[in-house]
């Protein structure tokens, strides 16, 4: 069987965000007697966020500025206007084991890769961060011919990478070997492909990649921030919990820049935010 690849990072993409129709826009303001209201918002989503929030007191006259309005929308906890503000992301490169995680944050709409009708012969292994270094080992120290020392002593580094080579990689591989021997077998038996892949994907490991598209609004992205981009979080989970993060602030600062990152011993960061579950 040739090379498993193997995935240290994921990526993630944004497919959906926030856009104001300014037609409707300026027709509400002007059938709602404001014809003059007008927002420094710097995108649609806190814009979006900011006419709920005024709709709600008739305030499309004076008030604060914009920004102070979306932070002390955030600082009350006036939550339910962030609502307003949805984006869909697609999220690759994560293994099967954080999707399972991810999922269960209710409030973000999922569309994932289906192991039943996609076949997972030439899947991607996603490495758990805790394994990096022992991955570096695997690839940089192993069978290279300078591991043995003068003294005859075997670079440490090579062991590891070893270790990491019998006990991470080739269990995996060899799992997906096994998918392969049973959904061939079954179908050679005349089993439907689909029926098929079921029985066999019993056997692939947590670590295989899978794909997944997400729907959901600010709160509820500030709610899995909060959740999953913790020391408290399984490593990989906070990973992405922090590059979600990332592609959030920069669509919508106003929104998801009061988190703060805290670097963790481990050389990774966790966010941290005073206005938690707003
Ligand atoms: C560090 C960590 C360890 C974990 N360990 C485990 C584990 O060992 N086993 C396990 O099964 N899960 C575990 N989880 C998952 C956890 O129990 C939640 O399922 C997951 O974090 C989603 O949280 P949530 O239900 O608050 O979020 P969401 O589903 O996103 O809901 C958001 C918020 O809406 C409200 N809400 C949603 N649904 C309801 C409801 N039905 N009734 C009332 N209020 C509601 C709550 O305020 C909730 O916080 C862990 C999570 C973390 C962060």
């Amino acid at each position: 069987m040739p090379d498993v690849r193997i995935i240290t990072d994921p990526t993630v993409y944004v497919l959906g965000r926030p856009s104001i129709d300014q037609r409707e826009l300026t027709r509400l303001l002007t059938d709602t007697g404001f014809p003059l209201w007008s927002t420094n918002s710097p995108c649609d989503a806190q814009a979006l966020v900011e006419t709920g929030a005024r709709l709600c007191y008739r305030s499309f006259r004076g008030g604060r500025p914009h920004g102070e309005h979306v932070r002390h929308l955030i600082e009350v906890g006036h939550g339910s206007c962030l609502e307003h503000a949805v984006w869909t992301l697609v999220v690759t490169g994560i293994s099967r084991t954080c999707s399972h995680e991810l999922v269960r944050h209710r409030f973000l709409s999922p569309s994932q890769e289906s192991q039943r009708y996609v076949d997972a012969a030439d899947v991607a292994f996603v490495l758990p961060p805790a394994l990096v270094g022992a991955w570096d080992c695997w690839v940089n120290h192993t069978g290279r011919g300078l591991v043995v020392a003068a003294s005859g002593d075997v670079d440490p580094r090579m062991e590891i990478g070893l270790w990491f080579d019998r006990y991470w990689y080739r269990p995996a591989r060899a799992a997906v070997e096994s998918y392969a021997e049973l959904y061939g077998r079954l179908t050679a038996d005349g089993m439907p492909r689909k029926a098929a892949r079921e029985a066999a994907r019993s056997v692939l490991p947590g670590c295989v990649e899978t794909r997944i598209q997400l729907t959901g609004n600010a709160r509820a992205w500030r709610a899995f921030i909060e959740q999953r981009a913790t020391r408290h979080a399984d490593a990989e989970i906070r990973r992405l919990a922090v590059a979600v993060h990332a592609k959030l602030e920069h669509e919508a600062p106003g929104l998801f820049s009061d988190y703060k990152r805290v670097p963790l011993p481990d050389g990774t960061d966790e966010l941290a935010t005073e206005y938690r579950k707003v």
